[in-house]
């Protein structure tokens, strides 16, 4: 396998650069994929920075992955030279602990656990590099199948963003009926917004300011609401049978769960830090608040099969590697609309 151009950071403080990785010949069971295009996820971000602790540097992030399949192993069944498909962000478990056999890989509690996209240990005992890279080899189990009708570049941002919302909204019930609110119009929010729409609930967002309304509105909501308007929450009061919260900034929790029915469900798919007060408010009226990390890899195909039915995809802004840099300060001022993706065609400078 040849090396592959890629582009990674050297330090919390540093910034990317070009480089090169060398990828491992494809295993019996594994793909090799060309990465046409690759996400920039908030998590990127974080890990690159060192806010969620150190990483391992040089560190090539990434895990929202679509491409194009060049070579498979020999044992390869599930796919063939010239299949569109992609990665996520993970790309390995040990596919036998009950998490694993429950298609929930993510939760994986095996010796050595989900293996990351990147930023993790693989199997060979090589730190494992993401997307911002020309391609990948992966085990085929952990590769999921784009439909047709999603342009690469848009169904990036899916694998990451795309399950992160699709997986609570179906397992807390969206459908008609059921009034649901998206918290925070990015990557993840603008995703949400269209899902629960396709899925039949009537949607609201709950953004900071209005300056997304028109674009929430045309995804799919029927409400949008500004925090930054005092009325909002008084008037939100005990609305919502859901709400997700895909914000990473620390917020008011006890406005959302007000903002809630009785026996209504939080969900918080974001990173805040979350005050003792949230216990004390959902308590009161058997309300749940509950995590959610990303899906397994059939809910995932799932999930990209129902984008495709739906005609649901990411909106996103095309970028060369070479500003990468800059789009992770656009990305932290919330000024992406609502997701950039690395054209994979640029990584070699
Ligand atoms: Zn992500
Ligand atoms: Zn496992």
């Amino acid at each position: 396998m040849p090396d592959v151009a890629a582009y990674a950071i050297d330090s919390a403080t540093g910034s990317f650069s070009p480089t090169t990785i060398t990828r491992r010949e494809p295993g019996p069971t594994e793909v090799y994929f060309e990465i046409k295009f690759a996400g920039i996820c908030h998590s990127d971000i974080h890990t690159a920075r060192g806010e969620w602790g150190p990483a391992i540097y040089p560190l090539v992030p990434g895990h929202e992955l679509a491409g194009v399949i060049t070579q498979v192993g020999s044992a390869v069944t599930r796919f063939a030279v010239g299949d569109r498909v992609g990665v996520g962000c993970f790309v390995d478990s040990c596919g036998e602990c009950e998490y694993c056999r429950a298609g929930d890989e993510q939760f994986c509690t095996g010796e050595a656990g989900t293996v990351w996209t990147y930023n993790s240990i693989g199997r060979d005992g090589v730190p494992t590099a993401g997307g911002y890279s020309e391609g990948i080899t992966v085990e085929q189990d952990y590769v999921c199948r784009f439909p047709d009708s999603i342009p690469l570049d848009q169904a990036a941002p899916l694998l990451c963003a795309g399950i992160t919302l699709y997986d609570p909204l179906k397992r807390y019930g969206t459908g008609p009926g059921m009034k649901v609110a998206i918290v925070g119009m990015g990557g993840l929010g603008h995703m949400g917004v269209q899902i629960a729409a396709a899925m039949g609930a009537e949607v609201s967002v709950i953004s900071r300011t209005l300056s997304k309304q028109e674009d929430g509105l045309a995804l799919g909501a029927t409400h949008y609401y500004a925090t930054n308007d005092p009325e909002t929450f008084p008037s939100l009061q005990g609305t919502f049978d859901l709400i997700v919260s895909t914000v990473s900034e620390t917020q008011d929790f006890t406005q959302l769960i007000g903002a809630l029915r009785t026996g209504g469900t939080l969900v918080n798919v974001g990173l805040p830090e979350l005050p003792v007060q949230l216990a004390i408010d959902s308590l009161g009226a058997r309300k749940a608040i509950a995590g959610s990390m990303i899906g397994g890899i059939a809910e995932t195909q799932e999930m990209l099969d129902f984008c495709a039915e739906h005609g649901l995809a990411a909106r996103v802004e095309r970028i060369p590697a070479s500003k990468i840099n800059e789009a992770y300060d656009r990305v932290v001022a919330s000024d992406v609309r609502y997701r950039f993706v690395i054209d994979g065609s640029t990584f070699r400078s």
